[in-house]
């Protein structure tokens, strides 16, 4: 043994898989935190928190809160793909689910309806809706990069692919179980009818449909559909275009808070009137922090943009797990639980925290908490001075540093 120092003995030992326990014995090391077996060293650099959790995470565990998209399969079709990550995959996820789409230029999803409602944002491209109100007015509108839109349950409406390469973007269900195989399509309804039903609902002859597709479509490609204000025009007919706004253009508004640390837009039906679903998009500098918080009234998806973080939930029954989350990650916190969302990466740290079925988003501040709360009680329970107490941050900075 003399010849080995200690530091390359571990080291050999590590790599040369034996018997750890005599090892331990004769030069007294503590290989506990060593993990000789088969490993896939890809993951476990992406989740340092999962590999070696902090000391103050808990023995007893906490359900997952990350699925990757990375994980979901792809539908592809001509004319782009389509991936969810639902309950089925990410059981925590009872409230919302996910899905995420490509579309080339062109490319359509295909004209359909569902029960649940969807959220979106452009991640990539454009895109040209189509959708009809209530009243059967139509709203036809471009989307770009950041911009929103939302269509309540059962309004029917379609996505297609602009130049000069199409659209990728998020869609956020306020349902854990949908999915996007269970939409009404037009070419499903359409192939499931009686011809001489079809023939009198739309007043024609039996031939006219005699080319409807017999399978459905749901992404196909198409050509490119002409100038927007022709199409909003024919569309409308003489009924007028719809006067509901479906369409949100997140970076035309200021942030709602800006700090040293971040800055987060947030967007509900306080600004985004048709939306029954409440998002922040927040961005983390480096070493900047999402603050200590929780959320009364739903539970919170996520969806990292860009960077990388980590982020503790503590949960009831002295629990907690900390996670590691990278761009294309979702994340998921339960309704009241603590947590924050730490930058862990040299980039700017972009995610969204999404809430289903909830006029405005809500999110109750630890430090705001705490700060008024008499400063005696906060004292006498977490053993701090006054100077620290004083400290505390009076007005949530939600990224912190203020
Ligand atoms: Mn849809
Ligand atoms: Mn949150």
């Amino acid at each position: 043994m003399s010849e080995f120092t200690r530091r390359s003995f571990i080291g050999k030992t590590a790599v040369a898989i034996g018997s750890f326990a005599a090892l331990q014995k004769v030069v007294g090391a503590d290989l506990s935190k060593t993990d000789p077996g088969p490993a896939n060293h890809e993951l476990d650099g992406q989740n340092p928190d999962s590999m070696w959790p902090p000391a103050t995470d808990t023995k007893e565990l906490v359900q997952a809160f990350k699925y990757p998209f990375s994980f979901a399969n792809k539908r592809t079709y001509e004319g782009g793909w389509s991936r969810e990550v639902t309950i089925r995959e990410f059981p925590v996820s009872k409230t919302m689910a996910g899905v995420n789409m490509r579309l080339t230029a062109g490319g359509f999803r295909e004209l359909h309806w569902h029960t649940a409602s969807e959220w979106a944002i452009m991640l990539y491209g454009s895109a040209r809706l189509t959708a009809i109100d209530l009243d059967g007015k139509s709203f036809v509108a471009d989307v770009n990069k950041n911009d929103l839109w939302f269509f309540p349950p059962g309004l029917p409406h379609s996505i297609q692919g602009l130049n000069p390469d199409g659209c990728e973007f998020m869609l956020v269900f306020d349902d854990g179980n949908f999915s996007e195989s269970d939409t009404v399509l037009l070419s499903d309804t359409i192939g499931h009818l009686p011809p001489e039903v079809l023939a009198k609902n739309f007043a024609v002859g039996q031939e006219a449909f005699k080319n409807v597709p017999k399978e459905e479509l749901f992404i196909f490609q198409a050509d490119l559909p002409g100038s927007l204000a022709v199409d909003q025009k024919v569309a409308a007919g003489a009924r007028g275009k719809s006067p509901q706004n479906l369409v949100f253009r997140t970076m035309e508004m200021p942030p709602t808070l800006k700090t040293k640390g971040g800055d987060v837009r947030i967007v509900d039906s306080s600004n985004f009137k048709v939306s029954t679903t409440a998002m922040a998009l927040v961005t983390v500098h480096p070493g900047g922090l999402r603050e200590l918080h929780w959320h009364p009234n739903a539970d919170e998806w996520q969806y990292y943009i860009s960077g990388k973080g980590r982020m503790t939930v503590v949960a009831t029954g002295n629990k907690a797990r900390t996670m590691d989350f990278q761009a294309g990650d979702v994340g998921y916190v339960q309704k009241t639980l603590l947590h924050y969302i730490e930058n862990t990466g040299d980039t700017d740290l972009v995610f969204l925290e999404m809430f289903g079925k909830v006029d405005r988003f809500q999110d109750l501040s630890f430090s705001e908490w705490l700060a008024h709360t008499p400063p005696e009680a906060v004292m006498a329970h977490l053993r701090i001075d006054k100077a620290t107490f004083d400290a505390i941050p009076k007005n949530g900075g939600v990224v912190m540093p203020l």
